[in-house]
């Protein structure tokens, strides 16, 4: 299972409980912690701590607009190694510039 699934199927739902994407995406509950923790580093979601029928979970948001940042996601990225074509902020920026651009937002 990828990052981008995970995000991908948190997107589709907007917002989801972490004691529940685990379960409906049948992945590990701790590898999913794992992924979250980089997606939320990303910042491709937020992570709200939570208590639900007296269970600690977080509440998982995508967070699907950044602020329209001139300056690429780059600057000041703290990954060590990546994949531009692969980076999924890099992606949302460039598409946000390109929106922004053409006038449609
Ligand atoms: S391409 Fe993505 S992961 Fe790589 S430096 Fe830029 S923002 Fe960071």
């Amino acid at each position: 299972m990828k990052d981008d699934d995970v995000l991908a199927f948190i997107r589709e739902r907007g917002e989801i409980l972490q004691k529940d994407l685990w379960k409906e995406m049948g992945i590990d509950s701790r590898k999913c912690s794992k992924i979250l923790k980089r997606l939320e580093e990303r910042g491709m979601v937020e992570r709200e701590k939570t208590t639900v029928d007296g269970v600690v979970t977080f509440r998982i948001t995508a967070i699907r607009k950044p602020e329209l940042n001139h300056l690429p996601p780059c600057f000041g990225c703290p990954e060590s190694y990546c994949e531009p074509a692969e980076c999924e902020k890099l992606d949302v920026w460039v598409w946000t510039v390109g929106i922004k651009m053409s006038g449609e937002d």
